[in-house]
């Protein structure tokens, strides 16, 4: 079927081919026009297919047709974080562009009273995280009586935030009688279980399954001591050449560090994390939308959602505990139908997470043996500390675990 196929307003076709796309991708295929036909939908299905024009066409359709008195949101989209929503927002103006309809996002961080005066304006799509619809429901500056459409976008990531007590409190204010269309990447028991309270009679779609790879993406594995990740990064840089990379790590400070170091090579870096001010989020993403800064440092929550079409390479700078966050991270690349590169950075104790993902994935990961950082160039007599049994230096810790663990042992 095609964009034109399917009973979308004409504004909304004519910014779907401005976008250049010129067919829709299987979740569009299948959720628009179960949309349309006002079913309730529980998708699963990651960022990355197209998840998000597969809900805003077929609801700003809806909203043309309808020709909503300008006062209170008739639409009202829940996004985990401020980039998510912030992007949802930004794709609701692009695909209504030339349609009467205003769109207004509400998230944390920044001034209530801002985001209170554009709803006073009058909106008909609110795009919000759960806190700050919460504090703008707390002192009455947003009546949602008139919602009848209500996406919960990315449900399972919200599960992790501990969004649930405010879903919950949100939904109690919403009219019963609405259209919801349910997302999640994946869905463990408690999601099937939400869904369930929210959901009448969905329709199930399901595209990509959390624990499938997609096939247009690449992987990678290098083995690296952990003192030599930092090194390593800057080799693949360079020699496999991106133009632009989003770079994994653990924890905050590890992402400030890894930019930092960069930078240091003259690379472009910046580093996106929850520590920062919203501005200097913001700040760190335009930038690397813009191709301004060549290397974008996140960690998992606050890279959440972000969407840069034609992503190419995806580093694991860290090997993610949870196998999930390894799909949802190299989901970021091989976009609809483009191809990836997603390679992980593993040091010896990170094998057994390594396992975990692979069993997940169902499949092995690549190892690259060739590279100048590789485990098994590390020789032992050249520690003269290790040489005589009697511990290690500071730095080369990594020499030690990877004998401790596995030996030197030459891999294939
Ligand atoms: P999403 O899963 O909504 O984050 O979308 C992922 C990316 O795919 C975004 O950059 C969209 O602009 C792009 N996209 C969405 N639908 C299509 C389509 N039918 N053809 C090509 N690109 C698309």
């Amino acid at each position: 079927m095609t964009f034109s196929q399917m009973n979308l307003d004409t504004q909304v076709l004519r910014a779907v081919q401005t976008a250049g796309y010129t067919e829709p991708t299987p979740i569009q295929a299948q959720a628009i026009p179960v949309v349309l036909a006002g079913s309730d939908v529980f998708g699963c299905a990651q960022t990355g297919t197209g998840k998000t024009a597969a809900f805003a066409l077929p609801i700003l359709t809806k909203l043309a047709q309808t020709k909503p008195r300008r006062g209170s949101a008739t639409a009202l989209i829940l996004a985990p974080t401020r980039e998510l929503a912030s992007q949802i927002a930004d794709s609701f103006r692009v695909y209504g562009k030339g349609l009467r309809v205003t769109t207004t996002v509400v998230y944390g961080g920044v001034s209530i009273n801002r985001q209170h005066q554009e709803i006073r304006r009058g909106v008909d799509v609110i795009v919000a995280t759960p806190g700050r619809l919460i504090d703008l429901l707390d002192q009455r500056m947003v009546s949602l009586d008139r919602v009848n459409t209500l996406v919960l976008d990315e449900a399972d990531r919200m599960m992790d935030m501990g969004f649930l007590p405010q879903i919950k409190r949100i939904l109690k204010v919403l009219p019963e009688n609405r259209q919801t269309l349910f997302f999640s990447a994946t869905v463990p028991q408690e999601i099937q279980k939400l869904a369930a309270s929210m959901l009448t009679e969905p329709v199930h779609i399901s595209v990509d399954p959390p624990s499938s790879a997609k096939v247009s993406i690449k992987q990678q594995r290098y083995r690296v001591a952990r003192d030599q990740k930092r090194e390593l990064l800057a080799h693949l840089l360079e020699i496999d050449g991106p133009e632009s990379a989003l770079v994994f790590t653990r924890t905050k400070h590890g992402a400030d560090k890894v930019a930092k170091d960069l930078q240091r090579r003259g690379i472009t870096a910046d580093a996106l994390h929850g520590n920062k001010s919203q501005a200097a989020r913001e700040k760190a993403l335009n930038g690397f939308k813009k191709g301004r800064t060549r290397v974008l440092v996140a960690t998992d929550i606050a890279a959440r959602g972000i969407d840069v079409r034609q992503l190419p390479y995806v580093v694991n700078f860290d090997v993610p505990e949870n196998a999930e966050t390894y799909v949802h991270r190299i989901g970021r690349t091989g976009r609809a139908g483009l191809e990836g590169t997603a390679v992980m950075l593993c040091s010896t104790d990170e094998e057994s997470d390594v396992r975990a993902i692979e069993r997940l994935i169902a499949e092995s990961i690549e190892v690259v043996n060739e590279h100048p950082f590789a485990l098994a160039q590390v020789e032992l007599p050249k520690n003269p500390a290790l040489q005589q049994g009697v511990g290690f230096k500071k730095g080369n810790a990594s020499g030690h675990r990877s004998r401790g663990r596995g030996g030197f042992r030459r891999r294939a």
